[in-house]
């Protein structure tokens, strides 16, 4: 097996050797690296493991390279690290793993590079690279990793039920690595994920997420998501998920599947944006729909209001997911809000006030949103496909030409709450708002322009409605 280095990469492996030598320590490259290596994917970090201290090894490289580096130590994990320009390297000494069932913290000891590969997770993470002089670029390849490489599987190196219990994060592991390298989960490996999922409820909510997030960043989201469906982790972890699942019938008529239609909607989207948050607004666009699902005689299946519902259910997903409760859960609240809207603008007939409110309510969104609602189509008519593109082509067209004339991106009225409050010498009150939004309203549906002088006149008439004169 012929690995590719970089210059940079041998010139540090080999110091690396040379200070393992010296300390007469054998040193191994192992886990991801070795794998993405293998695999021609880019890698940043590697750990080197070495059959001794980590700490004193780290130590000994660093003296070997000028100018000389600073090494961080984790006194706790034993473990230390460097960080070179391209690369940082971590070194650990190699490790004997043991668990007990009703603890998620191994027993852990010293151990031999078999040891060490034994405890890693799954076949394709536990290759090495030995570093030694004798042996120098070696591989030591146990579990035949090559070949799962080859054959593009995910498997455990031990037994997969224990490999799971002992730590229940590799579940959602094999899954990531799935998606993130269209790899298949061996048949063995994946059915005891599937009898092994409840415990995933051991592991912490951020490790979990974690692997989630990164699933939702790979290439291909769906691969991972529709496996965490499968496995049943997706029931565990995100139940309302699952809720989409399923086309009923009734008198003949049917609706989609709405979960296959937001896994396409996901893999729609990642084509155009690797934004998290964009990605997690496709996840969610649909969210709302089984609690608004309803049957008329006369319409079929509909779903109406289940943007705004939707949108209310995202906090407490963000909550329980442990995803940041700021600006980016306020965005794919937004965008679930809104994903419907730019639908209704492809009419016929459609008001330039239409197109100016939509700017407005999405503000500095709208190229998101717009980004969003083209993932949306997922007719398998191709002829639809095109029409639908080409409506929003002229929604984009139009809003275009309303941004140049009108500057609406980010805008905000011309006269503020603070002006309001100052002219007429009010405390905050609930006619400073009915001002203000009388205000904005007339400008959005274009009775008055977009300027002070219009605003002031119209807020000088609005107030005198309610017997307000300004001091
Ligand atoms: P990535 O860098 O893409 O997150 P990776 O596998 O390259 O993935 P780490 O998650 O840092 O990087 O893990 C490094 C190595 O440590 C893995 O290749 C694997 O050998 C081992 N490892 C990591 N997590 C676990 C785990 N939960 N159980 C067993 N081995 C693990």
């Amino acid at each position: 097996m012929q690995i590719s280095l970089t210059n940079k990469e041998q010139f540090i492996f080999k110091k690396i050797g040379k200070a393992a030598d010296e300390l007469n320590v054998a040193a191994f490259i192992i886990g991801g690296f070795v794998r993405d290596k293998i695999i021609g994917r880019a890698s940043k970090d590697a750990d080197i493991v070495c059959i001794g201290n980590g700490i004193e090894l780290a130590n000994k490289v660093a003296e070997k390279l000028h100018p000389q580096p600073a090494v961080t130590v984790f006194k706790n994990f034993g473990t230390a690290q460097i960080k070179l320009a391209d690369i940082e390297i971590e070194f650990v000494g190699a490790r004997k793993e043991s668990y007990n069932f009703n603890s998620r913290k191994p027993f852990v000891e010293p151990g031999s590079l078999e040891d060490d590969q034994n405890r890693r997770d799954f076949t394709i993470n536990a290759l090495a690279i030995s570093l030694h002089k004798d042996t120098y670029g070696e591989l030591v390849d146990p579990f035949n990793g090559v070949k799962d490489i080859e054959n593009k599987i995910i498997q455990t190196p031990l037994e997969p039920l224990q490999t799971f219990s002992d730590d229940p994060l590799r579940m959602m592991r094999a899954i990531r690595f799935a998606a993130q390298l269209d790899f298949r989960i061996s048949d063995t490996t994946f059915a005891a994920i599937q009898k092994d999922a409840e415990r995933i409820k051991i592991v912490s909510q951020e490790r979990i997420t974690d692997e989630l997030n990164k699933i939702m960043l790979s290439p291909k989201p769906s691969i991972g998501l529709d496996l965490m469906s499968k496995s049943g982790l997706m029931q565990i972890i995100l139940p309302s998920m699952m809720a989409l699942h399923g086309a009923e019938y009734v008198d003949g008529k049917g609706h989609k599947d709405n979960f296959y239609h937001t896994l396409q909607v996901i893999d729609n989207i990642s084509k155009n944006t690797n934004d998290l948050f964009l990605r997690w607004a496709a996840l969610l666009h649909d969210i709302g729909k089984p609690a608004t699902k309803r049957f008329e005689k006369e319409n079929g299946w509909t779903f109406h209001g289940h943007e705004a519902v939707g949108a209310r259910m995202v906090p407490s997903i963000f909550s329980k997911m442990k995803l940041p409760l700021n600006e980016k859960m306020k965005f794919v609240q937004e965008l679930v809000a809104l994903h419907l809207r730019p639908i209704s603008l492809t009419k016929e007939n459609i008001t330039d006030s239409a197109i100016r409110r939509l700017l407005f309510d999405a503000g500095e969104n709208i190229d998101a949103l717009m980004m969003l609602c083209e993932a949306d189509i997922t007719s398998k008519n191709q002829q639809k496909v095109k029409k639908y593109l080409q409506n929003f082509e002229l929604v984009r067209e139009r809003m275009k030409k309303v941004e140049e004339s009108d500057q609406l991106r980010n805008w905000q009225p011309p006269i503020t709450g603070e002006i309001i409050m100052q002219i007429f010498n009010l405390k905050p009150s609930r006619e400073v708002g009915y001002i203000k939004d009388a205000i904005r309203e007339a400008i959005l549906d274009g009775i008055i322009e977009n300027n002070y002088q219009a605003a002031h006149q119209f807020m000088l008439q609005k107030a005198a409605e309610l017997n307000l004169y300004p001091i």
